[in-house]
């Protein structure tokens, strides 16, 4: 009786303890059998009292079924790539769960026939951009370009700005892409110079559209020059206006991101944009332009491959009818409030003995847009070992860490996260 491997509960005994069984419904047997075969690793090894192995499988087990997991964004990076982009408004969270099961995504009911598919989330579209005759969405910006440079361009040229061949992230780039839809490229200017001299010189039968991408990742200043699209007009050609960022009307706090409206007023024919950038919403790319052209991408075979699914549908009519996302709330925020919000978690941090105080910080877009724009922000500095000891806790927090000083910035985080973010720093042990 002292062979531990004696005392070991078996598997099958243990997949029927009530807390036990209950987990296998919610998250699976696979997941629920890996926390069970631990738990009857550490009673072999003695480490664990065999009568106590069912509360140990249970603190064992994942709290869902899927590794990702929720985490706090106190980079100050309001849409971080590495951390999905833009946070879901809770009305966008509740229209995906609603569409989640079989839902009349390509369905009328009254008719009881086929309708169009994800027409609330088009309509919801069509209504906030009324400069586009029509509009299609597909899943995601590089999704919409490709899109338009094989429907429009393949074979043929497209005349883009040597200033405008930009690196996405992770190694895509845009030049890249359009090259790999049988599109040919035709660069014109220099990194810092294009005029419209260069755009109609390049311009002939060959080609597809003028390519108008924003450099929404970086900035050139100084001895520079582009041309905007009321110019590009003028060329007879295509204007394709890739903005990225996708903000359909002006935003005031960021007066040098292009929008939509804009864009297509100015005479853009084709606009394409991200949908989980400071649009707010779910990842998607979104196509605006004249109703013909939309019609003829919309149709084009490879739209098929593109498609969106009903929970993009969902979440994005959500964003665009439903109340300010967490990304508008996010740049709308007020910076007196955040400097009060910091003082007062420093104060009570500082209270339970954590070497905390409030510090002015400054916030930024991140990748999504508007570079080298700063929004005026508040953090609480802690010392450098919190950055790593955060990530590890529940839920995890992500921080910036400055001058030896990790900072947890509040401007991507909504009020209602404070508490959240107090007891994650309370619960960490820091030497
Ligand atoms: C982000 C971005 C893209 C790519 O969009 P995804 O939605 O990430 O595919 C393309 N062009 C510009 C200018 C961008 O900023």
């Amino acid at each position: 009786m002292t062979d531990p491997r004696r005392q070991v509960p078996r598997t099958d005994a243990l997949l029927v303890e009530p807390p036990i069984a209950e987990a296998v419904e919610r998250i699976g047997r696979p997941l629920v059998k890996q926390a069970v075969s631990a738990a009857q690793q550490r009673v072999r090894e003695g480490a664990l009292d065999p009568g106590r192995i069912v509360e140990d499988v249970v603190a064992g087990l994942p709290s869902s079924a899927s590794s990702l997991r929720p985490v706090l964004n106190a980079t100050g990076v309001l849409l971080h790539t590495n951390l999905g982009r833009a946070p879901l408004s809770d009305a966008a969270v509740d229209a995906l769960a609603g569409a989640a099961g079989t839902s009349d995504v390509e369905l009328d009911l009254a008719a009881g026939a086929r309708g169009r598919r994800g027409r609330g989330a088009l309509d919801a579209l069509a209504e906030a951009v009324p400069d586009a005759g029509g509009v299609h969405v597909v899943n995601n910006g590089a999704a919409a370009l490709a899109l338009a440079a094989t429907a429009l361009a393949a074979g043929r040229e497209i005349v883009i700005a040597r200033g405008e061949m930009v690196e996405i992230g992770d190694g895509f780039r845009i030049p890249d892409l359009l090259v790999a839809t049988g599109a040919r490229l035709r660069e014109v200017g220099t990194t810092n110079r294009v005029t419209r001299a260069d755009y109609s010189g390049a311009v002939g039968p060959d080609t597809g559209f003028v390519l108008k991408v924003h450099p929404s990742n970086f900035v050139v200043t100084g001895f520079t020059s582009a041309v905007p699209v009321s110019d590009l007009r003028e060329l007879g050609v295509p204007v394709v206006a890739d903005i990225g960022s996708g903000l359909l009307a002006p935003h005031p706090a960021l007066p040098d991101e292009p929008d939509a409206a804009t864009a297509l007023r100015q005479g853009a024919d084709l606009v394409t944009a991200s949908g989980d950038k400071l649009l707010g919403g779910p990842q998607a790319g979104l196509l605006l332009g004249g109703s013909e052209l939309v019609t003829r991408l919309r149709r084009h075979p490879l739209a098929r491959a593109l498609r969106v699914d009903k929970l993009t549908l969902a979440a994005l009519e959500a964003t665009l009818r439903g109340p300010a996302t967490p990304t508008a709330q996010a740049l709308a925020a007020d910076p007196g409030a955040l400097q009060r919000r910091a003082t007062a978690l420093a104060a009570e941090l500082a209270g339970q003995g954590v070497d905390a105080v409030a510090v002015r910080s400054a916030a930024t877009v991140g990748g999504g847009g508007a570079p080298g724009v700063e929004l005026p922000s508040a953090a609480i500095s802690l010392p450098e070992g919190y950055a790593a000891a955060l990530r590890g806790g529940e839920p995890p927090v992500l921080a910036r860490v400055e001058r030896g000083r990790c900072l947890l910035d509040l401007r991507a985080l909504p009020a209602t996260s404070d508490e959240l973010l107090r007891t994650a720093v309370m619960a960490v042990k820091v030497a």
